[in-house]
């Protein structure tokens, strides 16, 4: 069993897939737009977290 997916839609990923930071972990994405959605959500929360 080795079958992954995207962490942003939930698709199925293949050889393309790509890693994302997000705070000291990393998950995969099946695209760009996918990596830039996951980046900005985890962003909007860390800024939500400074504000308190
Ligand atoms: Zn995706």
């Amino acid at each position: 069993m080795n079958q992954r997916t995207c962490a942003a839609c939930d698709c199925e990923l293949d050889q393309n897939s790509i890693k994302v930071k997000l705070g000291g972990k990393t998950v995969e994405v099946c695209c760009e737009e996918c990596a830039t959605a996951l980046g900005e959500a985890e962003a909007a929360r860390s800024s939500a977290d400074t504000e308190k």
